[in-house]
């Protein structure tokens, strides 16, 4: 592989990324269920973290667009869930809501290689946080290792939209030969930052088949592999 020169800002992906969002993400849900076990046994029993998967998204999907906060579109979905089930109750709904976020930031396990690639990372290069999700850094055990972030809630454009990774470019203050991104999603990191004219590594955890139809320049199993490839 060849090695990426002239790097000075590695924006990175989060949710898959640095972290496991979906076992975070269910594990959040547990913690839901079991509440609503104690408060509303009644509406527990038709519920499984499946079906409340299937809601939220629904949910997110008819929101696209007019509501961009996603904390506020979980609190839609946890509505929804309880009128679907026919028992409507906002304010449960609302307790629910703070009993997910509650686990769904404090939970975040980051993968193994994550910190001492970024605490690596960081001393040579500027780095920043380029996410459609919201998981806020000093939550996660992340404080003060990036110094820009850019969420996509907060601008109503998400990746794969070029438009994002240029405000990334922007706050960053370098040139696109000077930045990289790195991200687990071929649709949203990869074929984003490719339409933008950014340089990019394919995190691919999982070894998955690239099912874009072109070859990727840069692909990794691990952040620690980024040293590599850019020394
Ligand atoms: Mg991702």
């Amino acid at each position: 592989m060849n090695v990426i020169e002239g790097i000075k800002t590695i924006s990175f992906d989060g949710d898959g990324t640095l972290w496991d969002f979906k076992k975070v993400m269910r594990h959040s849900l547990q913690h839901v269920l079991k509440e609503l076990k104690k408060t509303d046994p009644q509406t527990a029993i038709q519920l499984d973290i499946d079906k409340m998967i299937e809601i939220r998204n629904r949910v997110a999907k008819k929101l696209r667009g007019k509501i961009t906060n996603l904390e506020e579109v979980r609190l839609e979905a946890f509505k929804q869930t309880l009128k679907d089930v026919g028992r409507p109750n906002d304010k449960l709904a609302s307790y629910l809501n703070q009993v997910y976020l509650k686990h769904r930031f404090e939970d975040i396990e980051l993968f193994n290689d994550v910190l001492p690639a970024l605490e690596t990372l960081r001393e040579k290069y500027t780095l920043g946080l380029l996410s459609n999700g919201n998981s806020y850094p000093e939550r996660c055990g992340l404080e003060g290792i990036f110094q820009f972030i850019v969420f996509s809630q907060d601008y109503g454009v998400e990746k794969p939209d070029p438009k994002i990774f240029r405000l990334a470019l922007k706050k960053s203050g370098c040139s696109e030969q000077e930045f990289l991104h790195v991200g687990d999603s071929l649709e949203n990191d990869i074929m984003g930052a490719v339409n933008a004219g950014i340089k990019c590594v394919w995190v691919n955890r999982q070894r998955m088949k690239n099912t874009l139809g072109f070859k990727i320049e840069y692909e990794t199993d691990s952040l620690l592999k980024l040293l590599e490839i850019l020394e």
